[in-house]
């Protein structure tokens, strides 16, 4: 059996159920929840499921105090993707493209955010807690839209979604502008993304009233809750290769995971430890190569610029959930604490190299940049007919360089129409007029159907219509908690 408990990656005594911990998403001395010890779980028996069984064992093992699991899964997915497959598995040349993006929003987060509202309500519930549960976020496009899908009209929850006025595409502003549900509201901060995500921040520090009958929680990856989900999609990929014949059970198969925020490849990690026979996890960056360079040297430094590339949800300096990577190779809450710290006060730290070579047993590296992006998103629409957006053209590009026996399978986390300015001139369209136009224009060019909560966002009413400042958004909070009362 998985052991029971949660704890923080920097102290044993800080502990948690599985349900207190999603209910308050990061430990009280700053780590995130972890746990250890993955013995015994049935990897081979969930092969033979199909992708709701499988969810409902692998969630029932990882979080295993909460009560109802198989209905809690099929409530999150049921209808909302457009396959029961969830996420299927394209053989594209000499690999595979597991895609993430079927779902209500057309982002890889859409797996998570559609499952984390039913484990915070069934977790309030178990834990017996009257308040509602605020969800407050700041987002720079994906996981907003994400968010706001998952956590519409679900009981006893509300959403608030901060995003920069000037910092997300048309489309995306449209697809939460006109997000309906009667628990959810959208507003626009002047200014940019880390204004809205300092904003959002400070409100977390500050905190809401007692006894205004709400508690504030957290949509973002260090949530086990948003990991959790995310392992199972490793396991159907490696099922689905079984059942086609192309591997025997047991064989390795590698994974390419076009990586931002850690959270994607360490829930392939977590798979792993499960017991399916993952080779090796491939972390591919974008020219912001802080996790590429750490893997091959062992010193973490953030102390570098920032650059904006084609692949934005990757554009991260400090990856939060690298901790629990460390975490699980070490075993040592003080050394991670340590980490951290030095992290925090200096910008950079140094693992040991017993600890480099362990991470390089278990996984391979690579960046490639916004020419390279393109090129590769051109070559591959050329050579397979197969249409990709910039984030996994990172993946599948580092993948190209990456000497493997093994099948590869390549995550992939968007839907071609969501990046369709950078993906219609990579296969050489005219990129004139609006987003709308392009999105037009690429369907015209290649065929691709649209996703429908993309093709039908133009003709939606648009619901949300606030713009504030950023010294205004603690009042904003205020402001709507009060009149939900
Ligand atoms: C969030 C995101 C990623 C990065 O995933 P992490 O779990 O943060 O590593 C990659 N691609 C897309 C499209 C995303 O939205």
């Amino acid at each position: 059996m998985i052991s029971m408990k949660y704890q923080s990656t920097r102290s044993a005594a800080v502990s948690a159920s599985s349900t207190a911990a999603v209910l308050q998403g990061l430990a009280d001395d700053g780590g995130l929840f972890i746990i250890k010890n993955f013995g015994g779980f049935d990897w081979q028996g969930t092969l033979s499921l199909n992708t709701f069984g499988m969810a409902e064992k692998i969630l029932g093992a990882l979080l295993p105090d909460f009560d109802a699991m198989p209905e809690l899964v099929q409530r999150a997915y049921t209808g909302k993707f457009e396959t029961d497959e969830l996420t299927p598995l394209v053989k594209v040349g000499e690999r595979y493209v597991l895609e993430l993006f079927r779902g209500p929003t057309s982002a890889f987060k859409d797996v998570a955010l559609s499952m984390l509202p039913q484990l915070i309500t069934a977790a309030r519930a178990q834990e017996g807690v009257t308040d509602e549960i605020l969800i407050l976020t700041a987002t720079s496009g994906d996981t907003g839209k994400a968010a706001l899908a998952g956590f519409c009209d679900v009981p006893g929850t509300k959403i608030i979604v901060f995003y920069p006025d000037e910092g997300v595409s048309k489309v995306q502003k449209a697809q939460m502008v006109t997000q309906e549900g009667e628990n959810v509201c959208v507003c626009a901060v002047r200014g940019n993304f880390d204004d809205t995500q300092t904003g959002v921040k400070k409100i977390f520090a500050a905190g809401v009233p007692k006894n205004c009958g709400v508690r504030l929680s957290s949509a973002n990856s260090i949530n086990i809750g948003r990991l959790a989900p995310q392992v199972v999609y490793y396991f159907k990929a490696y099922a689905d290769l079984l059942h086609s014949g192309r591997i025997q059970t047991g064989d390795a198969v590698d994974y390419v995971v076009p990586t931002g925020n850690f959270g994607d490849i360490l829930a392939g990690y977590l798979a792993k430890r499960m017991g399916l026979p993952v080779g090796r996890l491939v972390c591919a960056s974008n020219r912001n190569d802080v996790l590429t360079d750490f893997l091959r040297t062992g010193t973490y430094d953030r102390r570098r610029p920032f650059y904006k590339t084609l692949s934005p949800s990757m554009d991260i300096l400090v990856s939060s959930n690298l901790e629990r990577l460390l975490y699980l190779l070490c075993e040592n809450e003080e050394e991670v604490a340590g980490y951290m710290r030095h992290l925090n006060e200096d910008g950079a730290y140094t693992v040991p190299a017993a600890m480099r070579e362990k991470l390089h047993e278990e996984f391979g590296f690579g960046c490639c940049d916004d020419a390279q992006t393109k090129e590769t998103i051109g070559r591959v629409w050329k050579e397979h007919g197969y249409l990709m957006d910039t984030h996994t053209a990172v993946a599948w590009k580092v993948a190209e360089g990456y000497r493997s026996n093994a099948p590869v399978v390549v995550l992939s986390t968007a839907s071609p129409y969501k990046f369709p300015a950078a993906v219609l001139s990579a296969i050489g369209g005219d990129t004139d007029g609006d987003e709308f136009e392009i999105m037009a224009r690429l369907h015209e060019m290649t065929g691709v159907p649209v996703p429908q909560g993309l093709a039908t966002l133009q003709s939606k009413a648009v619901r949300h219509t606030d713009v504030i400042d950023r010294e205004q958004m603690q009042a904003y909070v205020l402001g709507k908690v009060e009149k939900w009362n």
